[in-house]
This record gives C-alpha cells, structure tokens and sequence, in this order.
C-alpha cells in the first residue's frame, strides 16, 4: 500500500534505535485498534497535529465521572497510597506487566473499587469499574476490563474474579457485575501479540475502516477524510457501507471511479445474487458515484420540489437541539422568513431574519413550551415549516399529541412540515459523500459561523450552561456564553436548510425548461439572486415524517 501523505510513522518511533524497549501497549490503544487497526496506529504513528479535539469525548468523560458521583459517595482517593489505605474508591492508579511473549502493558482504570477480599494491601482488594455507553457491553469493553484486570491482580497481589459495570447516573444509575472468565484473558492473550506485531516501528498504516460510520466520532476524522477522497475509497460514495462495499469488492469493483464506469444493467444482474434489494440499488449507486465523478449534480425526477413555497408568504425554519441520551430537546429554534415584494430573501436577508429560540427546561414543563410554540405557529397559519432530516417533525407530532392535539390539529401540522432533505433526495442527485447537513449546505458555499461545532459540542455546552447558570462566583455574562453560542449554532442550521431550500426553488426544472436547459456538466445551478419561485407547479403529496 501506498504510504500517503501525512501519515508517516512519527520522529519517536522511526527514529528509535535498535535494541531500544518498544513502548508499552496500553488500554487506549487497545480500545482504539478493536475499534479500527488504523486508528490504533494512528494513535501511536500519526501527526499529532492531524488529531481533532472531539466533543464526543469530552460527552463520554462527563457522563463517567456522573456515574462515578453517583456510585461513590465520597472523594475517590489517589494512587497506591490510597489502596494501601483502604479508600472506598481509587483513581489515578497505573497498572504495569507484562504480556505473551513478553510485551510490555500499561493500564490506566478510571475507577477502582474496594471488596472484601485479602490482597497485598489487606484484608480488602479492588476490582475496575467501567461506564458502559451503550445499552450492551461490546467486545471493546470486554477486552478492556481483561486487561485491567489481568494487571490489577498482578499488582494487588489476589485475583481479579470481576468488575462492575456502571450506565447512567443519578436514580438512573445502574450497575452490573460482570465476571472475568479464563475464556476472556485467552481472547485477550490472542489480541495483544497482534496488536504489538501491527504498531511496530515502520510498518505501514493499516487501512481504513471498513463501516465508514465508525469515523464519525473519531479524532482522526480529517486526515482519513482526506485519504479516503484521494483514493476514491467506495466508502465516499453517498449510500455504500460496510456491507455493499464488501460486495462491490467481491464484485471486482474496488473504486469511486470504477463504479462510476461500471454498466448498470450489468451491475444489477451481478448484484441480484446476493439479494433483490441489492439489484435494485444498481442503478442509482452508479448515477450518485458519476455525479461524485464529474463534480456536478443531476436532476433525479422534475416537478417542483418545494410546491408548497408557490403562494406561502413566509416560512418558519424548524430546528430542534436535543440530549439524545436524555431524551431531552431543551431547545426548539425558529427562524422567521418572510417573502419581500421582490420574492425570497436572500442569504443576506435571511441571515437578518428573526430568530425564536424557545428553550424547553423540565423544570417549567411540556406545557409551557407548547403554549409558547403552538401559540407562535398559530400566528402564522398558513406559514410552511421547514425542517432538515425527519427529527423535528417527529418530536413536534408526538409533542403535540402528548399535550392533547386532536386528529385534525395534528393533520394540519403535519400538512405544514416540509422535510427539505427529504425533497432534496427524491429530486436530485448532488456530487457530495453525504446528503447530511453538513455537507450539502457547504456543497454550496454556506459557512457556519462558528467553525467545528456539531450537536455533541452543542450538548457540552448545555449542560455546561444548566450547571453554571446558578452556580456563585460565575458572572452571570459568562454563565451565559454557552447558550449564545447555542443559539448562534442552531440558527446556522436553519440558515443552512434555508440555503439548500433556496438553491431547490432555483435550480432549473428540465419538465418546465426543456432538456436543453436542463443542468448538465459544466452548468452547476449554483446559488443566484433571488427570484420568485414558480408558481405554475401543482403541490406534491402530503410529505409524512
Ligand atoms: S477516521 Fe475512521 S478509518 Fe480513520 S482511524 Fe478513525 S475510525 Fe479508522
């Protein structure tokens, strides 16, 4: 394999002489390579500058140490100090041994906790804690507590039969005890040679991930990106995951670019083998990758894809900020568009345009925000509300029949609800790797504000706010930043849906132009002045959430 660019083995260890020890192999790198080979090597190998902050870290952190808080009543004392003292509860204690063959580990559990069991120490010994996330516990975690436990035993001198496993916090917290068989440590004993043999010094980076969904949360996201779109990785396509790239690979189809050449027809009685589903996707898995190919989008079907704007005198952009985990979505955003005598705003006048942020806090309840959200809906009846992705519709349908919607009230609000996602796929094909958000409004030139905020960095900062807010000693202009700056993101997201709807209500429809002016390579319907939208096209279907 071609090394690329960027990933070079680091100074430490190209340049480490011979005979000098191999660095240890620890619990992070365990957990990152039982994740993806690569990312283990990255993290040993990579340019550290090439590592990305990730606020799905910092999530995971924040809801260990709850579950922790939950758990222990008191301070957790420090280091073996603490464990020859006895303390209920240890952090900061580093693990050290040795493995087959030798190899050297290194082990850092976040929690341990004292049971009545003799050890060096005493009458009393520990067993590791981990905070699962998650409903189920994972070979990852697994494997992880086998080899603290396997160096916590070696340390404390009596074994490690179990662990406790912890989820949530508060009332919700919920514990487990999982035991450490012997079938464990022989996995781990299996696991480890190799993941020593694929970080030695030199060896090339392994590739990247198969199921491209695992990148998402990871901090070395940019870098594989980048790689990933230079090799033209089957991945990159809109629509492949793991599974349909295994059977483009089978297929002899090992590119972007070959799958873009690829015939159809013929793809599709190949794929029919391996189920009808699969046939059936051919053709529209060869036409996304041609238009990734030529840089340039594709009408999918004509007709009008936003009918519903034709005679509107305004929108209501509709994006909602939730705690998945929680359940909980603290706030409902809306920005008002409304049409000028000169048609729609503009990017310019949207980004003008009046921002409602109504915030949902549990302690004033369901009731009130419905008040303040239906009573704004109501003031502008014939308004339609448009949303990115099924997420709002369904969490403003339910929440309207929790507080007692009728059938009608419910019908009518969801006549209202445009999902311009939804529309945008059924109309277009657009040469992106993605059909989120992110990545088509930037397709198309939109910015974000602030640069490298997704929803887990929005959670951050919420929670951050609701601890802060009445906290002494916090001045109440920074106790507040965090929800400026939520606001300030989720008002992007609706600017962001606004420019994809724009670009929709202006790009050419071939059914109303003819096919000469229909869009083709070279004639991108990029972003233009506003105009009025057409008004001769009939309104599509109902589109349901
Ligand atoms: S971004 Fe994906 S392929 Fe790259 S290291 Fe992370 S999980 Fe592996």
């Amino acid at each position: 394999m071609q090394q690329p660019s960027g990933v070079s083995p680091h100074p430490r260890d190209s340049g480490s002489s011979a005979g000098a020890a191999p660095e240890a192999l620890t619990d992070r790198l365990l957990r990152s390579w039982l994740r993806c080979h690569r990312r283990a090597w990255l993290d040993r190998h990579g340019p550290a500058e090439e590592r990305r902050w990730s606020s799905h870290r910092a999530l995971t952190l924040q809801d260990q140490l709850h579950s922790f808080q939950s758990l222990l009543p008191t301070r957790p004392g420090h280091g073996e100090a603490a464990c020859r003292a006895g303390s209920e509860g240890v952090v900061g204690l580093r693990l050290r041994g040795a493995g087959p063959g030798g190899i050297r580990l290194e082990a850092h559990p976040p929690l341990l906790l004292r049971i009545d069991s003799p050890s060096r120490w005493g009458a009393h010994a520990y067993q590791p804690v981990l905070v699962r996330q998650g409903r189920h516990l994972t070979r990852e975690h697994r494997l992880v507590l086998a080899l603290w436990g396997r160096l916590l035993a070696a340390e404390q001198g009596a074994p490690v039969p179990q662990a406790q496993v912890l989820a949530g916090s508060g009332s919700q917290l919920q514990q487990e005890v999982f035991k450490l068989s012997s079938g464990l440590q022989q996995q781990l004993e299996d696991v480890l040679p190799r993941l020593a043999q694929e970080l030695e010094a030199g060896r090339q980076p392994p590739p990247l991930v198969n199921d491209r969904k695992k990148c998402t949360l990871c901090c070395w996201r940019s870098l594989c990106d980048r790689e990933a779109s230079a090799e033209g990785h089957l991945s990159e396509v809109s629509g492949i995951g793991s599974k349909r790239r295994d059977l483009l690979l089978s297929l002899g189809v090992t590119s972007l670019e070959q799958l873009a050449a690829a015939d159809p027809d013929a793809l599709a009685s190949a794929l029919e083998d391996h189920g009808e589903q699969h046939r059936d996707v051919a053709a529209e898995l060869v036409a996304q990758a041609r238009v990734q190919a030529s840089g340039e989008p594709r009408r999918k079907a004509p007709g009008d894809p936003l009918p519903e704007l034709a005679a509107a005198p305004g929108v209501l952009l509709y994006d909602i900020e939730s705690d998945p985990d929680a359940r909980d979505d603290f706030l409902h955003g809306l920005l008002r568009l409304e049409r000028g005598e000169n048609g729609w705003p503009d990017a310019l006048g949207a980004a003008q345009a009046p921002y409602h942020p109504l915030l949902a806090l549990q302690e004033h309840g369901e009731d009130r925000l419905w008040q303040r959200l239906s009573g704004l809906l109501e003031h502008y009846p014939d308004w339609p509300l448009l949303h990115y992705g099924e997420t709002e519709a369904i969490s403003l349908l339910r929440l309207a029949e929790r507080q007692g919607a009728t059938e009608a009230e419910r019908a009518r609000l969801r006549r209202r609800l445009i999902d311009v996602h939804q529309r945008l796929k059924r109309h277009w094909l657009l040469p992106v790797n993605s059909y989120g958000l992110k990545a088509v409004a930037t397709w198309l030139g939109f910015r974000w504000s602030q640069r490298g905020v997704d929803g887990a960095r929005c959670l951050l900062w919420w929670r951050q706010w609701r601890q802060d807010r009445h906290r002494a000693g916090v001045p109440p202009r920074r106790a507040a930043q965090p929800l400026e700056r939520i606001f300030r993101y989720n008002r992007d997201d609706s600017l962001a849906t606004w420019a994809v709807a724009r670009w929709l209500l202006e790009a050419p429809d071939p059914a109303l132009t003819g096919p000469a002016d229909a869009p083709t390579p070279g004639a991108s319907p990029r972003p233009a002045p506003s105009t009025t939208p057409d008004s001769s096209s009939t309104p599509d279907p109902t589109p349901r959430p």
